[in-house]
This record gives structure tokens, sequence and C-alpha cells, in this order.
């Protein structure tokens, strides 16, 4: 197992050592329309990031953000906000200290920070949030990786007797430039566990591989992502094949699931997946899971599949109030399985399941309870009275006290 980091204060949120993984998310925003922003900010909180990271691309965008705090404070969301920053953060972060004293952490990608006077930028932006008392995220991306070093890294394999091969020295010279950066940041005067560090690429093994090679080097915490995941199946997949050998291995801090959205869909997406994963990898709980079968040619029509949608959006509708009133219910495990050749197993080793009939088999659905038979359903209602019968469930077994 890897050693535990330290832990980085944001804004509240605790990230590193033996603190949960903590699920981040990106706005998608003009952050100069600080309305706009404010709105999804608020949305992406509420699906449960726990930080979100806004772009700081330009002055508009650097003056909108005391705004968009305003806006945020008027909606009751408290979430850290997190400022992206390429190429000029030390200059808007100098003209807009407002702005520098509002965000909860900076992130700078060393390979955007100038060319000539590379250095004493990124020492310009660790000094503001030295004075301001705000962690940073140094964060590698491969996409916009610091040219000079990955140039002086491949010369000075060029000239070995045995020369790695180049992406060998590729993901060398990431990791090189986290630490490097991570040093530098030290040695200008940021407290070590202020320091998050990432080294993000978008090829699942090579994230893999690049996070073991940082992982032992330092202790600062780890954010992790694969980054420009893409869209849809390619991107969630892509994502947990890549963040679950590291979280397994205890490497990672903070996570990031970077989804590309189809036009106009959900943004908040990529919340609910970093947090599946997790809840996967039995990491973190955040809502009860249903467990169900695919199906096959034994299930009768449509009902087994309308019956797991059915359970699974009323257990999303309830939680905001199960939550409050019901700790522990995000453990709650529910089996709904179409046929009597898993059924009965599955709903067996859940704490509540249900085992639907199968074509050409008595028209019953077995209720399970806690590993031990509790009642067969039969008729129209079987839906209702097992979302009656799941509702009870939570209610005796979760209650306070
Ligand atoms: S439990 Fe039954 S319906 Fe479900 S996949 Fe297995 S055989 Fe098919």
């Amino acid at each position: 197992m890897p050693k535990q980091t330290l832990v980085a204060e944001i804004g509240g949120v605790r990230v590193g050592g033996a603190n949960p993984v903590v699920v981040q998310s990106m706005t998608n925003t003009d952050t100069a329309d600080a309305a706009a922003t404010a709105v999804q900010v608020a949305q992406l909180a509420d699906a449960g990031s726990e930080l979100v990271r806004i772009t700081v691309n330009n002055k508009h965008a650097a003056a909108a953000v005391p705004e968009l705090f305003e806006r945020l404070a008027d909606a009751g969301c408290a979430v850290p906000v997190v400022g992206d920053f390429h190429y000029n953060g030390h200059i808007l972060l100098r003209d807009y200290p407002r702005t520098a004293a509002l965000l909860a952490k900076y992130r700078i990608n060393p390979g955007n920070v100038g060319t000539s006077r590379r250095d004493e930028n990124f020492q310009s932006i660790v000094r503001i949030a030295v004075e301001n008392g705000k962690a940073v995220r140094i964060g590698v991306n491969w996409g916009s990786l610091d040219q000079r070093l990955l140039t002086e890294m491949m010369d000075e394999n060029g000239r070995r007797e045995n020369p790695k091969d180049a992406g060998d020295v590729l993901r060398d010279a990431i990791v090189e430039s986290a630490v490097r950066s991570a040093d530098l940041a030290v040695e200008t005067g940021l407290a070590p566990n202020q320091i998050v560090l990432s080294a993000k690429v978008s090829g699942v093994r090579d994230l893999i591989a690049v996070y073991r090679q940082l992982a032992p080097l330092r202790d600062h915490a780890l954010h992790l992502g694969l980054t420009e995941a893409g869209m849809g199946a390619k991107g969630i997949v892509a994502t947990a094949a890549a963040l679950s050998p590291l979280l397994i291995d205890g490497i990672g801090d903070t996570i990031r699931v970077s989804l590309t959205p189809r036009p106009g869909g959900d943004r908040s997406e990529e919340v609910r997946v970093a947090q599946q994963i997790l809840q996967s990898l039995e990491i973190r709980s955040f809502e009860p899971q249903v467990t169900a079968c695919p199906g096959c040619g034994r299930t009768t029509s449509t009902f087994f599949q309308e019956m797991t949608e059915d359970i699974q959006s009323h257990i999303r509708e309830r939680m905001p109030d199960w939550r409050l009133r019901y700790p522990g219910v995000e453990d709650l495990q529910v089996a709904v399985m179409g046929c009597v050749v898993n059924g009965p197993g599955e709903s067996k080793h859940a704490d509540l399941g249900i085992s639907l009939p199968g074509n050409l088999e008595t028209p019953k659905a077995p209720v399970y309870a806690d590993g031990a038979h509790l009642r067969t359903l039969k008729g129209d209602r079987i839906v209702e009275e097992f979302k009656e019968i799941l509702d009870g469930y939570v209610a005796r077994r979760y209650a306070r006290g």
C-alpha cells in the first residue's frame, strides 16, 4: 500500500491522508456569466460534487468571481470553488485580489505558465496562494506538458547507451514536471500539505503507469482523472478502467470524471459516475445500490426492466429525505431479479430482494429480507407493494437511535 498523503484544507474540505476520496467536477459555462455559472456550480454541488472548479481564463472571468460567490451564497450553496488558471494566472490573481481571496484553491498547469519567465510566473501564483492561505493543485497534463523539460529529457535519453522508449520518456517527463513544480512551490513557501498533485493523460494504461510512478515520490495529496475521457459509454468505461486499479491500491485522494456531455446534456453526469466508481469499489457509499440481472429469454416482456427502473427512480427520489432521516441508508443493497434461476440466491445476498416470475413460472414474486423469505407478492400491484416494503424496511432498519 502507498504511504499516506498529507492533508490539504480546501475551503473546509479535507483532501488526502485518511480522509474519504473527494468527488470533484468542473463547470463548462463562461465564468464571466456569473448567473449561469452559479446555476451550474449549484447543480454540480446538489449532485454531490464536493469541490467545483471553474475556469478563470481572462479578466472578465476573474472580475465575475465575486458576483458568482454572492449568487452562490444567496442560493445557500457553500461548495468550495476552485479556479483553473492557464497562461495568465499570475496576472489575474494579482489584479483581482478579491477573486484570489474567494477561491478555495488555485489549479496551475506548469506547462502553461510561460516559457522564459515560467518559474517566475509559477512562483508569483504560489506566493499569492501563500498570502491567501490557499491550496494549489499542480496539474500536469500531457497535452500541455512543459516542452522545455520534455526536450531536455528526450535529449538526455538519446545520449544513453540503451535509450528508453519515447513513451517511457514522455511518462517520466510528466512525473518529473509534477515533482519539480511541487518542490519549487515548497521552496517558494507553500506548505507541503497545501499542494495537490495531478498528472493526467488520456490513455488508460499510461495513466495507471504515471500515477504508480508518481505516488511513491512525494507525500502530496493526489488528484486522479483520465483527461479527455470522451463521451458516453467510452468515457465512463475508460475512466473507470483507469481509476479503479489505482484507487484499489490506495492511490488517489480526489477524483474527477472528465466526460464530454452530449449537446444540451447534464453536466452532473460526471459527478454521478465518479460516485458510482467509488461505490462500486466499496470505497464510499452515496446511495443504495440496486443489483439487477441483465434479463434474458426467461424474463417476461419488459415488466422486469420497467420494475428495475421504477425501483431505481423510487430510491433516487427518496434519497434527499432518507439521507437526513436514515443515516447509513446509502449502504442498502436491493436486488431485482428476473427469474428463479439466480433470483432467490441473489435476493438472499441483498438486504432486500425480489425475484420476479420468468416465462412459464408460477406468477409469484418471492421477497427476501436479510436473507430470509419475507412474503410472496402476486397480482397487478407487485411493484407498488415492493416499494412499500422497501420504504418500511428503510424506516425500520435505519431510523436514528
Ligand atoms: S436471473 Fe433469470 S432472467 Fe435474469 S439473466 Fe439469469 S436466467 Fe435470465
